[in-house]
């Protein structure tokens, strides 16, 4: 599982996540909503490895992960976290076969072979050896569907994967990124402003604040 314990981030003077503790495990799609500025981002950066906190504690499949050296965090995320955000970081000088390859170079896993099989899985096989830059913003996500999968990761994590997309765009995408996840038994934390998609989730966490929410209504426990 991706777990974070009473993890604690700031910028600056500002907190922005007040000892927030969650758990993903493989084969589970789960929701992370809140608003605007309530730390989600932040929050799948830490998740992620992106960036360590300043507090607390960032695991990955009983791995602790925030106490790794930069480096060291690069190689152990192939194969346990894949990313997808927004606005796609494609790196703009390899070719869309190569950009999928990424996480397999750096982590050994993920061949040429997989790759390509999974650009084709996509819709994308034919624009494998074009650069990022001629890609529509649809085909370009698809491709960071594509990338995030690669090395099979346990969790992906998604941030607001769809956001920059149209509708059919959107479904097209986030089929592709359930679709995908769920047979390799991959996990997804999702970030979504999309109802659509968000109700593609198992269940559904709120941040506010900083600060995850309490379950309420349906599905709540009782105590
Ligand atoms: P949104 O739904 O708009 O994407 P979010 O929940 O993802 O919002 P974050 O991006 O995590 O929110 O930002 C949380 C807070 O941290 C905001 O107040 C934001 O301005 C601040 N913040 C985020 N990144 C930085 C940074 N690199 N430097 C300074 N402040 C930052
Ligand atoms: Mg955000």
């Amino acid at each position: 599982a991706l777990e974070a314990r009473a993890v604690v981030h700031g910028f600056g003077e500002l907190t922005v996540l007040h000892g927030v503790s969650l758990a993903v495990s493989p084969g589970e799609v789960v929701a992370l909503l809140g608003p605007s500025g309530s730390g989600k981002s932040t929050l799948l950066h830490l998740l992620g490895g992106l960036d360590v906190p300043r507090g607390g504690e960032v695991w990955w499949a009983g791995e602790r992960a925030d106490t790794l050296g930069t480096q060291a965090r690069s190689v152990r995320r192939a194969g346990r976290v894949g990313l997808i955000f927004q606005h796609h970081y494609l790196l703009e000088d390899l070719n869309v076969l190569q950009n999928v390859q990424v996480p397999g170079m750096l982590g050994a896993l993920a061949d040429g072979g997989r790759a390509l099989a999974l650009l084709e899985r996509v819709g994308l096989g034919h624009r494998a050896l074009d650069l990022p830059g001629v890609l529509s913003g649809g085909e370009r996500q698809r491709v960071a569907v594509a990338r995030a999968l690669a090395a099979r990761p346990a969790i992906v994590l998604a941030d607001e994967p769809t956001g920059s997309l149209d509708r059919a765009n959107a479904e097209r995408v986030a089929e592709l990124m359930l679709g995908l996840a769920r047979e390799q038994g991959s996990g997804v934390l999702l970030v979504t402003h999309d109802e659509h998609l968000a109700a593609h989730a198992d269940r559904t966490l709120h941040l506010l604040d900083g600060r995850m929410q309490e379950a309420v209504g349906m599905g709540a426990p009782t105590r």
